[in-house]
C-alpha cells in the first residue's frame, strides 16, 4: 500500500480513538496492531520504520505509571505548583458553593443527555397547585398596580394583610415552623404569576423567600434560633430584610467596612458578652418596615473574649430593629417599581453573641453562608420575576398587535413588527424553559451554582429585550402612564433586576465562566487540589493520574470538535430522533469546541484569564447559550413535544447556537496568542462559520401563533394572571382578540363593500351604519361589529388626567 493510504489510516485511527475517548491502554494496543501491519506489509526504509517503532515505544512507556511519573510528571508538577494562581478565601468559598449539574456535562465536551432526559418534568404538589390557583390568584385580583405605583408608592394595607395572612412571606419556611414548605419550583411559579400583575408585589414577596434571615436560619441557625424566629417570620409577625450593601461597597461586597467588636455590655439589664455594632447600609429591600435585620458585618475580637482570633471576617447576625441606636424607616424610591427599600444605620448597637446566625461557632463564616445560599437562590426569584413580567408583556403584545390597525392592517402583519414579536416569543420560551427545568432540578436536590448565575443574567437580560420590544410594538400606548398602561412600570423597573444579586456586567464577565471554569471542568479543580496537597508525593501520584486523563480529554475534544465541524455534527450520537435531533447534535459539537478552547485559554493565559474579562465573558456566553439550548430541548420534551410549538424551539435553538458560533468567532479574533488562535480555528471552524440565525419566514410563523388565540400562545402564558375582568387589561385584551376572530368575516364584508364602492363612509362607525342600512350586515351583525369596535378602542386606549390629579403634594 502506498504511504498516503497508511497515513490516512493512521490519522483515521487516531481521530477515531480520540473521538471515542479510548483508554490509553486500549489505544496503545490498537496502534500496536496498526504498526505490526505496517511493518509486515508497508513500504518504507529501515530508518523510517525504526523511527516509528521508537515513537511507539515512547507511547507504550506512558502506560507504565511509575516510569511516566518519574520522567515526565514530576517536572511538570513542580512547574505547575509554581504557576498555580493564588486564591483568596472568599474565592475559595465561592467555588465551594453549590454543586455541578448540566453545566458540568457541557464542560466535558461529550454531554451525557440521559442525565437531562431522566430529570422528571416540573410538577407541583396538590397544595402548591391549590395555592397558585387560590390565594395567588386572589392576591392578583386584589392588586391595583396604578394605585401601588402612582398613588401610594406602596401596597395598600389590605394587600399587606392578605400577603401576611396567607403566608406568602413563608414559602420557603418548612411546615414544622409554620411555613408553607414549598418547592423551589412552586416558589418560582408563584413569583412569576405575581410578577405578571405587579412588580412591586412580586419583589416584596420575593425578598423574604430569597437570601435573607429565613434562608440563613434554615441552613445555619441553631435550633433555638429557628424555634424563636421562623414561626414569627412565617406568620408575618416579624418582617425581615437583609443588609449587606453600603455606600462605599456594592459589587465588591467582601470589602465591607461595617463592623462589630466583641465586648461586654448590658442586655436586658444584665452584663452580657456580646457585640457592639456600627453600620451604614443602603439599598435594603423591606428595611423601612423590617422588624428584624439580617446584618452582614466584619467581626473583631481585639480582647480575645471568644477565642484567639483578632479578625474573624464577615459574619451574619439577626438584629431586632427596635434596639436603641438603630436608624431605619427612611425610603429610597426604586425607579418605576416603588417597593419598600431604604437605608439603615446603626451606632454602637449592642447585641448578645447569640445574635450571630448559628451562634459563635459561625463567627467569620458569613460570606460562605451567603454565597452558598445565593448559589441556588439566584436561579429563583429574579429569573422568575423576569419571566412573569415577560410572559405578560408578550401575551398583551400579541393581542395588541392583532387589535391595533394601521394602513388597514393589524400591525402584527407588518414584518418589522413581527420581527419584534417573534423575538419576544422566542425569548419567553427560552426563559420559561430555563426557569422551569432548572427549578425542577433544584427541587430534585441539585444546587447548581453556575446555572444560577446563567439564569440570573440571561433571564433578566432577555426580559430587558422583551420589555423594550413590547414598548416599541405598543407605540404611544406604552408610553402614556395610567391605569390602562400594563407595560411601562415593568419597562421602567428593568434595571432593578439587572442590578441586584450580582449586577449583570459583573455576573457575565466575572462569575459565569470565572466560577464555571474551575468548578465544572472535569480535571482543573482536582489538579489544583492535588498540587496543593501538603503530602507532595501523594499529590504527585494523584496529579499524574489526572494529568494523563486530562491530556486524553484534550486530544479527544480536539478530534471531536474537528470531526463534528467537518460533518456538521450529522453523525454524533444523541438520544432523540425527529425534528429536534439536529439541535442536540449541534450542542454536542459546540460542547466539544468549548471544552477545547477552555483548555487552550486556561493553559495559555492561566491566572491572566481572570483579568481578561471580555474573553472570560465570551466563554461564559458560550456556556450559557449551550445551557439554555439544552433547557429548551428538555422543556419541549417535558411539554409532551407539541408539534405546534416547534417554530419556537427552532427559533430559540437557532438563535442560541448562532450566538454560540459568533462568540467563538469573537473569542478567536481576540485570543491573545495568534498561533494558538489559528490552530483552534482549524479545529473549530474548518469549514468556516456555517450556522445561520432564524429565517424571516420562521419569525412570521411565530407571529401567527402569537397574534391569534392558539394553544401555543396559551402555553407561553401558562399560570400568569389573565382573567378577563375590569382592571385586568391582559384578560380584556385576550377577550377582545377572541371577538376579533369572530367578527373578522363581518368586517371583511364591510371592507369588500367599501372597495366595491357600495359603502362610501370613511370612518368605521359610519361604515357599519351604512352596511346595516344597505343590508350588507344584518342588524345583529352590525351590533356585533359595533360592540367589537368600541371594545377595541377601549383596550387600545390610554388615560388622561386633570392636571390637579398629577400634582404631587408630598403630603
Ligand atoms: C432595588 C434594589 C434593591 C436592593 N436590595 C438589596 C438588599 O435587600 N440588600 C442588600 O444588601 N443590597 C441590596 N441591593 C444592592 C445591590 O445588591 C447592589 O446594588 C449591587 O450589588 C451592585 O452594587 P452597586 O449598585 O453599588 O454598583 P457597583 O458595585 O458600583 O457597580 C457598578 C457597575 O460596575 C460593574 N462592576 C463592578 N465590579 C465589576 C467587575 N469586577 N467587573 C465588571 N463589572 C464590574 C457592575 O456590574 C455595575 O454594572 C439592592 C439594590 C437595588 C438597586
Amino acid at each position: 500500500m502506498g504511504i498516503l493510504i497508511w497515513l490516512v489510516l493512521l490519522i483515521g485511527t487516531l481521530l477515531t480513538l480520540a473521538y471515542r475517548r479510548t483508554e490509553l491502554r486500549t489505544a496503545t494496543i490498537v496502534l500496536a496492531a496498526l504498526l505490526v501491519a505496517y511493518l509486515l506489509v508497508g513500504d518504507g526504509g529501515f530508518l523510517w520504520k525504526t523511527l516509528l517503532i521508537a515513537l511507539f515505544v515512547l507511547l507504550a512507556l506512558l502506560n507504565l505509571e511509575s516510569v511516566r511519573r518519574d520522567n515526565v510528571t514530576r517536572r511538570l508538577f513542580g512547574i505547575y505548583r509554581r504557576m498555580l494562581p493564588s486564591m483568596s478565601k472568599t474565592e475559595q468559598e465561592a467555588l465551594e458553593a453549590g454543586n455541578i449539574w448540566w453545566d458540568g456535562e457541557l464542560f466535558t465536551g461529550m454531554p451525557d443527555w440521559r442525565r437531562l432526559k431522566n430529570l422528571p418534568p416540573p410538577t407541583l404538589t396538590a397544595e402548591e397547585r391549590a395555592f397558585l390557583d387560590g390565594p395567588t390568584q386572589e392576591l392578583c385580583r386584589l392588586i391595583d398596580d396604578w394605585e401601588i405605583t402612582h398613588e401610594l408608592a406602596d401596597m395598600p394595607p389590605n394587600v399587606w394583610e392578605f400577603i401576611k395572612a396567607n403566608k406568602f412571606f413563608a414559602m420557603i419556611i418548612p411546615r414544622e415552623y409554620g411555613g408553607l414548605g414549598f418547592s423551589p419550583l412552586a416558589n418560582s411559579m408563584v413569583l412569576a404569576k405575581l410578577s405578571s400583575r405587579s412588580a412591586v408585589v412580586s419583589s416584596t414577596v420575593g425578598v423574604p423567600n430569597s437570601l435573607g434571615p429565613a434562608e440563613l436560619l434554615l441552613h445555619y441557625g441553631t435550633e433555638e434560633q429557628k424555634q424563636h424566629w421562623l414561626p414569627r417570620l412565617a406568620s408575618g409577625e416579624e418582617v425581615p430584610c437583609f443588609a449587606l450593601t453600603s455606600p462605599r461597597v456594592g459589587s465588591d461586597a467582601t470589602a465591607l467596612v461595617d463592623h462589630g467588636i466583641v465586648c461586654r455590655g448590658s442586655w436586658q439589664g444584665q452584663e452580657t458578652l456580646g457585640i457592639r455594632l456600627n453600620w451604614d447600609k443602603r439599598y435594603i429591600t423591606l428595611a423601612p418596615v423590617a422588624t428584624v435585620l439580617g446584618l452582614a458585618f466584619k467581626l473583631y475580637d481585639p480582647e480575645h473574649l471568644i477565642g484567639e482570633v483578632d479578625d474573624y471576617g464577615i459574619t451574619a447576625a439577626l438584629i431586632p430593629t427596635s434596639l436603641p441606636g438603630i436608624e431605619i424607616g427612611r425610603r429610597h424610591l426604586p425607579v418605576g417599581v416603588p417597593f419598600l427599600n431604604g437605608p439603615t444605620r446603626g451606632r454602637d448597637v449592642f447585641v448578645p453573641l447569640d445574635a450571630i446566625i448559628g451562634g459563635t461557632k459561625m463567627a467569620g463564616l458569613g460570606w460562605r453562608m451567603l454565597v452558598q445560599q445565593l448559589a441556588v437562590g439566584r436561579s429563583i426569584v429574579l429569573p422568575s420575576n423576569a419571566l412573569g413580567g415577560a410572559q405578560a408583556a408578550l401575551y398583551a403584545t400579541g393581542a395588541y398587535a392583532k387589535l391595533r390597525r394601521q394602513f388597514n392592517l393589524p400591525i402584527g402583519k407588518f414584518h418589522g413588527v413581527g420581527e419584534a414579536i417573534a423575538r419576544m416569543a422566542g425569548s419567553v420560551y427560552t426563559m420559561m424553559a430555563a426557569s422551569r427545568v432548572t427549578c425542577t432540578a433544584i427541587t430534585n436536590g441539585e444546587k447548581p451554582a453556575v446555572p444560577s448565575a446563567i439564569l440570573k443574567y440571561h433571564n433578566t437580560e432577555m426580559s430587558r429585550q422583551v420589555a423594550s420590544d413590547a414598548m416599541d410594538v405598543h407605540g404611544g400606548k406604552g408610553i402614556m402612564l395610567g391605569p390602562k398602561n400594563y407595560l411601562a412600570r415593568g419597562y421602567e423597573g428593568v434595571p432593578i433586576a439587572i442590578t441586584v444579586e450580582g449586577a449583570n456586567i459583573l455576573t457575565r464577565n466575572l462569575i459565569i465562566f470565572g466560577q464555571g471554569a474551575i468548578r465544572c471542568h472535569p480535571f482543573v479543580r482536582a489538579e489544583m487540589d492535588a498540587a496543593r496537597n501538603p503530602d507532595r508525593e501523594a499529590g504527585l501520584v494523584e496529579f499524574d493520574r489526572l494529568l494523563f486523563k486530562h491530556l486524553g480529554y484534550g486530544f479527544s475534544n480536539a478530534a471531536r470538535s474537528l470531526v463534528m465541524a467537518l460533518t456538521l455534527a450529522r453523525f454524533t450520537d444523541v438520544p432523540v430522533a425527529g425534528p429536534t435531533r439536529r439541535y442536540y447534535q449541534h450542542v454536542n459539537r459546540y460542547s466539544a469546541s468549548f471544552a477545547l478552547i477552555t483548555d487552550a485559554a486556561m493553559f495559555t493565559l492561566g491566572g491572566e484569564l481572570k483579568r481578561r474579562e471580555l474573553l472570560s465573558a465570551r466563554l461564559g456566553d458560550i456556556l450559557s447559550y449551550l445551557y439554555l439550548a439544552s433547557m429548551v430541548l428538555k422543556h419541549y420534551q417535558d411539554q409532551g413535544e407539541p408539534a405546534e410549538d416547534l417554530p419556537l424551539v427552532e427559533w430559540s435553538c437557532r438563535t442560541l447556537l448562532y450566538k454560540t458560533q459568533e462568540q467563538f468567532h469573537g473569542l478567536l479574533r481576540n485570543f491573545p496568542n495568534r498561533w494558538v488562535a489559528a490552530i483552534l480555528r482549524f479545529f473549530i471552524f474548518p469549514r468556516g462559520r456555517t450556522y445561520s440565525s432564524p429565517s424571516d419566514e420562521l419569525g412570521q410563523r411565530i407571529v401567527e401563533l402569537m397574534i391569534n388565540p392558539t394553544p401555543t400562545r396559551e402555553r407561553l402564558a401558562a399560570d400568569i394572571y389573565k382573567v378577563a375582568e375590569p382592571g385586568n387589561q391582559l384578560g380584556l385584551l385576550q377577550q377582545a382578540m377572541e371577538i376579533a376572530e369572530q367578527v373578522k368575516p363581518l368586517e371583511r364584508r364591510v371592507f369588500d363593500a367599501r372597495r366595491a364602492g357600495e359603502i362610501k363612509a370613511d370612518d368605521i362607525p359610519s361604515q357599519i351604519d351604512e352596511a346595516e342600512k344597505k343590508g350588507i350586515l344584518t342588524p345583529a351583525e352590525a351590533d356585533a361589529v359595533r360592540a367589537f369596535d368600541r371594545r377595541m378602542l377601549e383596550v387600545t386606549g390610554v388615560d388622561d388626567f386633570d392636571p390637579s390629579e398629577l400634582r404631587r403634594t408630598g403630603a
